[in-house]
């Protein structure tokens, strides 16, 4: 039993001193600051900020089959040293991919002593997979993944609208969520390769924010077709805003995420031939960014997760520039924290939005509110203790994602994360030379 003191603790939005009684895995109560009664071990946390560890729930952590580009073991040591306690991890990459009840026992095979945080797990829909996924929700996955366009790997092919009709009242039935990777190019589209295949803007006009918008307005009509619960992943075109504004408005169950890259990086900033910062649907330029940001406070962007999306690092082309052939996916995972954080001192917007957005309603897509991204009684002790002022470089030498290349090199952010709790476990500390405890604590949410 240990009692935790800070003189800052986040709690619903408003910094506090308190002292929280951690039991069982579970905080039992939030206790005025000192107040530790007998039996407890006291851990003072002096004036770090204390608040729920963050929830991340677009990973792609490629395991089993791609583990050369990342893995369980090293993706959780990052996502808790970032600060994060609950990861999802989607079911693209890997191989085999997660659409069946078979490969997702394979996902569950290659877990052991390798999880640092919580995991779950992420269903995909591909097309021919539909008569599977009654006994995917039934063990226990309430989120399926669907691309509209070429996931980029031949093991998960896209979803046409026949796809998801059919998929869309099996995952309604089940109270499941369809995530969609949401691009819809037009049929009579081909792709043009550029004469320069470095231009980054070559690059962004070639997936125009039309292909989002048409996808999410397919989607949105679909969803009201099935009374499906709809989720946009990674919305990077804020010309869709107003769009998804008016489909909650009239009731349409859809929500939608957004990711630190559309938020912290412009395009008119990134070289051209350096494929760290390539990713689909792409960062768009800065007026984009700044109407991301709008939509976030109007509630229509209902939370940023990392969109972690590694590979080796020769899949980047980074010595023959050429943007059209390098993998597409930004590596961020142990950034996102600290990203956020920078950016939101610089438009004025504090703490109580950070814990919303990278806490507590990423938690409400995969229905872990009641145990995760909160502190509250009852809940899950997950937690991150962190200096808010701070300032560090990121560096390979302190990044743990399997490969170090990242759009966020040397760049100098605000928030350094100092200890990692999960469920009233330290898993991470900053100061140790250890930095993580000797066996890893995490667990399958199934
Ligand atoms: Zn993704």
């Amino acid at each position: 039993m240990i009692a935790l003191s800070s003189k800052q603790v986040l709690i619903d939005g408003r910094t506090q001193a308190a002292t929280l009684l951690l039991e069982q895995g579970r905080i039992q109560a939030v206790n005025p600051w000192g107040d530790v009664p007998a039996g407890y071990a006291h851990h003072d946390c002096g004036e770090w900020l204390v608040m729920a560890g963050l929830v991340d729930s677009h990973v792609h952590i490629n395991e089993p089959g791609r583990t050369d580009w990342e893995g369980f073991n090293t993706a959780t040591q990052a996502a808790a040293a970032g600060g994060i306690t609950t990861v999802i991890d989607m079911p693209l990459n890997c191989i085999p991919v997660t659409t069946d009840m078979d490969s997702l026992q394979a996902k569950m095979a290659c877990l052991a002593d390798q999880l640092w945080v919580d995991v779950g797990f992420h269903g995909g829909v591909i097309p021919g997979n539909a008569p599977h996924l009654p006994a995917m929700i039934d063990a226990g996955i309430n989120s399926f993944k669907a691309f509209m366009i070429d996931s980029g790997v031949a093991e998960f092919p896209a979803s046409d609208m026949a796809t998801l009709d059919e998929a869309m009242p099996i995952l309604a039935a089940g109270g499941a969520t369809l995530l969609v990777h949401a691009e819809l190019p037009p049929s009579n589209s081909h792709s043009e390769t550029p004469a320069d295949l470095a231009s980054y803007q070559a690059f962004l006009q070639s997936r125009p924010d039309a292909w989002e918008l048409d996808a999410i307005a397919a989607l949105i009509e679909l969803s009201n077709k099935h009374r499906c619960a709809v989720h946009v992943v990674h919305l990077s075109s804020a010309a869709a805003i107003d769009l998804i504004a008016a489909a909650k408005a009239a009731g349409t169950p859809i929500t939608c995420e957004t990711c630190p890259h559309y938020l912290t990086l412009a395009a008119e900033h990134i070289p051209d031939g350096d494929a760290r910062f390539k990713c689909c649907p792409p960062i768009r330029n800065q007026a984009n960014q700044d109407r991301l940001w709008q939509g976030l406070e109007q509630g229509v962007i209902d939370f940023i997760v990392s969109d972690h999306s590694p590979c080796t690092p020769n899949l980047k082309l980074l010595e023959s520039h050429n943007l059209w052939e390098a993998w597409g996916g930004i590596s961020s995972l142990q950034f996102g924290l600290s990203l956020i954080w920078t950016a939101l001192q610089q438009r004025g917007l504090g703490l109580d939005v950070l814990a919303k957005w990278m806490c507590e309603n990423p938690a409400k897509l995969v229905s872990l509110q009641h145990r995760k991204g909160r502190i509250a009684p009852g809940f899950d002790a997950d937690l991150v203790v962190w200096d808010p002022q701070a300032q560090q470089t990121i560096d390979a030498n302190n990044t743990y994602h399997k490969h170090k290349p990242s759009a966020y090199e040397q760049v100098t952010v605000q928030g350094q994360v100092h200890q990692t709790w999960l469920r009233g476990q330290l898993i991470y500390q900053a100061s140790d030379n250890q930095h993580f405890t000797q066996q890893p604590k995490g667990v399958a949410l199934l």
